[in-house]
């Protein structure tokens, strides 16, 4: 466990709240940033909050040319009566880890790391916004430091959290988006990095997305990447379907991501035994499954925009418009539920808001 004090140094000036009515996602950062290092032999160090503010380094850091870097994405809600609830903080340090083992990244302190956050948001509290469906979206990265052209674990890191408050994802109520499956390019392979939040997942996955964004279409279904025939994922989210009355999603089999909203949805259908099975999902079946009316809904799940539905998907030369190409009942109760949890309007039976 880390004892060492968080060092605050906080800004001479505060910058000007942004107007709550047009947050968008991603673009507007608070006043402050954490920040720790590491150095071969003495570990993690100078923990210390800082004024957001750009950062120095050398050219030849190797983050720069070998994307030795992992990062997490979770929000920090506002309730009613001016709590501050956090979602599930420890599975997204516990993530972090499990992607720092991938990418030879020394391990954190998770508490540690969450008794930091929760002092970075005392910080900056005024800047969690209060408009309805707004929170203060948090990203927690590290990044290889060490100046050095050579293709190894660096010597040096750096790990930071920056905040920035967001926007009501859907603007006018959840929606339903069209989904092309992918035929050609894959995210990731077994053995690859899937299960790692880590940049070059995302970087490999831009010139898909693009191609799918000329066609009109707003996320790909990404195949596995051998066989090209089970599914992994939706965009940066994972994947549930209902068919014939059962929820399935993709086992976890190490290349696809942990996703907190995913252990989180499963954990709510067994709630409310609702059948629900992780196992190896063929698109095949659920083209056949559709073929034949049962496939009830379809839905992607991710901390951004914690349910999002699928209207109609395009895989090979068959359209599938599922629905009607409207929002399901399931996929309608979990967002409810699970945002109701977030925002502490609906009792949290799992112990999940902190
Ligand atoms: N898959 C990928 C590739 C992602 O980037 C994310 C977003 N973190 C998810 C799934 C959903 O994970 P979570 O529910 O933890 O946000």
């Amino acid at each position: 466990m880390m004892t060492e004090q968080i060092n605050v140094q906080l800004a001479a000036t505060q910058r000007e709240k942004p107007d709550q009515t047009n947050l968008g996602f991603g673009r507007i950062f608070t006043d402050h940033m954490f920040m720790m290092d590491y150095t071969e032999g003495k570990g993690w160090h100078d923990p210390r909050i800082v004024p957001y503010q750009p950062i120095t380094l050398a050219p030849s850091a190797m983050i720069f040319h070998y994307g030795q870097t992992v990062f997490e994405g979770m929000k920090a809600y506002l309730t009613e009566d001016k709590r501050v609830f956090l979602f599930r903080p420890e599975k997204n340090m516990e993530r972090l880890n499990r992607s720092n083992n991938r990418l030879c990244i020394p391990q954190i302190d998770g508490e540690f790391a969450i008794e930091a956050l929760k002092k970075l948001i005392e910080v900056d509290q005024e800047w969690i916004p209060t408009a309805e469906g707004t929170s203060l979206y948090i990203r927690p990265f590290i990044i290889a430091t060490e100046p050095f052209l050579g293709v190894a674990p660096a010597k040096n890191y750096t790990f930071m959290i920056i905040m920035s408050p967001v926007g009501l994802y859907y603007k006018e109520g959840i929606a339903p988006v069209k989904i092309l499956v992918e035929n050609d390019f894959a995210r990731t392979v077994k053995g690859g990095t899937g299960e790692a939040k880590t940049a070059g997942n995302y970087a490999s996955s831009l010139k898909a997305q693009e191609i799918a964004s000329e066609k009109e279409y707003s996320q790909v279904l990404w195949l596995d990447g051998v066989e090209k025939k089970y599914i992994e994922e939706v965009g940066s989210m994972n994947v549930f379907f209902k068919i014939d009355g059962e929820v399935v999603t993709p086992a976890l089999n190490g290349s696809i991501l942990h996703g907190v909203t995913r252990d989180s949805v499963i954990q709510l259908l067994k709630h409310w035994n609702i059948p629900v099975s992780e196992r190896r999902l063929s698109m095949e079946e659920v083209a056949e499954a559709h073929r034949d009316g049962k496939l009830e809904e379809a839905f992607g799940t991710g901390t951004a925009a914690v349910i999002s539905p699928i209207g109609e998907f395009f895989w090979e030369e068959e359209k599938m418009v599922l629905n009607n190409g409207k929002t399901g009942e399931l996929s309608k109760k979990l967002y409810d539920t699970i945002t109701g949890i977030q925002y502490g309007t609906i009792e949290d039976p799992f112990n999940w808001v902190i």
